[in-house]
């Protein structure tokens, strides 16, 4: 049999990032009891927060700034997320500093602004935010007069899809007396390579700057993995600052770049035989068992081909890749999808939640990649659970 994946939420850590304005709270789906085989685990709880060094006082800090949050089922976190002002436009996220299971400490990121803070764990699973906020102040230079150029540097996120709404974006700020000139290359780790690299120009000292990049070069996408941002500073005198990892820190710096997000938001499992693709019935795709509502994502962006009900398929969606052959078909939706046919979706965009509309028992996801030219279009439809369970492991 196939064991069944874990993955946990509640339906607020179901939810986009964002700092949640009191007036207006996110929409929850209403959740059913999980199907038989999912596991539920509990999202992180945050019960309290404190800053504990380099603070203006308890509730306040600057960028450097440790912070300690205390609370439950903490041991998984993955990064903790500063919301800012509502909308992801601002969001900046941390690797913890350390962890366990009732407390993780994180420093404060470059470019994160007063807002709260959520904990997020490795399944995208997280907390309600905090309660007090963060209150942050723009850094003070710590820099000796006349020193050496230095150079911070913070990813906003410690993943990034290819065609999501928010790409891979790096904030860097060069701390010294005067302008520098600068240049920003992106490593992959895997060999050392250098696979582009953008001349910045001359920035002024102390002025946070931001960079982003979509997964191309040269008009090609680029491979998953881990890449880091690597910027170097030169002064007017020649003095060079370039930014390196601190050995056994987590660099932070660095990013995982995928080419697909997991469409479900929420605890799942993959069933058995039956749920297989041929499934010894002609099955056409890979079911994935999960609570009726559970948010459903685009795994890869592109662009909406079919939006229609079906009395076996139920309301059902079929997105056209970005930058692939694939088809990518979402059936037994609870209700019709949330865009239209014709319209461009983001990788990582909420596209419905999932439901048992159609010919179907329980509450699930039935999944369908097909070749190029399409579904149901002269392409042939592949089994997707292997690029399910990879999806699964790194989204
Ligand atoms: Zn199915």
């Amino acid at each position: 049999m196939v064991a069944a994946a874990l993955i946990f939420a509640t339906p607020a850590g179901a939810q986009g990032t964002g700092g949640v304005n009191a007036d207006q709270p996110a929409p929850q789906p209403q959740l059913s009891a999980p199907p038989p085989g999912v596991v539920v685990r509990p999202a992180p709880l945050l019960r309290s927060w404190r800053c504990t060094r380099d603070c203006q006082d308890a509730w306040s800090g600057t960028t450097g700034s440790t912070l300690r949050l205390r609370g439950k089922w903490l041991g998984r976190t993955f990064e903790v997320v500063f919301q800012g002002a509502p909308g992801e436009a601002d969001d900046v996220a941390a690797a913890p500093v350390r962890r366990s299971k009732k407390a993780v400490s994180v420093r404060v990121p470059l470019a994160a602004v007063s807002g709260p803070i959520v904990v997020s764990d490795r399944d995208g699973m997280q907390s309600v935010p905090s309660n007090p906020a963060v209150n942050l102040s723009t850094p003070v230079s710590l820099k000796a007069a006349g020193g050496p150029p230095t150079i911070e540097v913070q990813t906003r996120a410690r993943r990034a899809f290819f065609d999501a709404a928010r790409p891979a974006t790096v904030s860097y700020v060069v701390h010294g007396d005067a302008a520098t000139h600068v240049v920003v290359e992106l490593v992959r780790s895997r060999d050392g390579a250098v696979v582009t690299t953008w001349d910045a120009g001359d920035i002024p000292a102390e002025t946070p700057q931001t960079l982003s990049w979509d997964g191309m070069v040269d008009g090609r996408l680029q491979g998953e993995g881990k890449y880091t941002f690597r910027i170097s500073a030169v002064g007017a005198n020649g003095v060079r600052a370039v930014t390196s990892q601190v050995k056994g820190a987590v660099n932070p710096a660095a990013f995982r770049f995928l080419r697909h997000e997991f469409p479900i938001r929420g605890p799942h499992g993959y069933g058995e035989f039956a749920a297989r693709f041929g499934g010894g019935r002609g099955h056409q795709g890979q079911d994935t068992f999960a609570a009726c509502g559970t948010p459903l994502v685009a795994a890869r962006g592109g662009k909406v081909q079919f939006k229609q009900y079906h009395s076996r398929a139920g309301h059902y969606l079929v997105i056209d890749g970005q930058r692939t052959g694939v088809d990518y078909a979402y059936m037994h939706l609870r209700s019709p999808a949330l865009v239209d046919a014709g319209d461009r979706v983001r990788t990582g965009q909420l596209i419905g939640y999932v439901g048992r509309t159609g010919d179907a028992t329980a509450c699930h996801l039935h999944f369908e990649m097909w070749t190029a030219p399409g579904w149901y279009d002269g392409g042939h439809a592949f089994d997707p659970l292997p690029s399910l369970l990879a999806w699964d492991k790194m989204s």
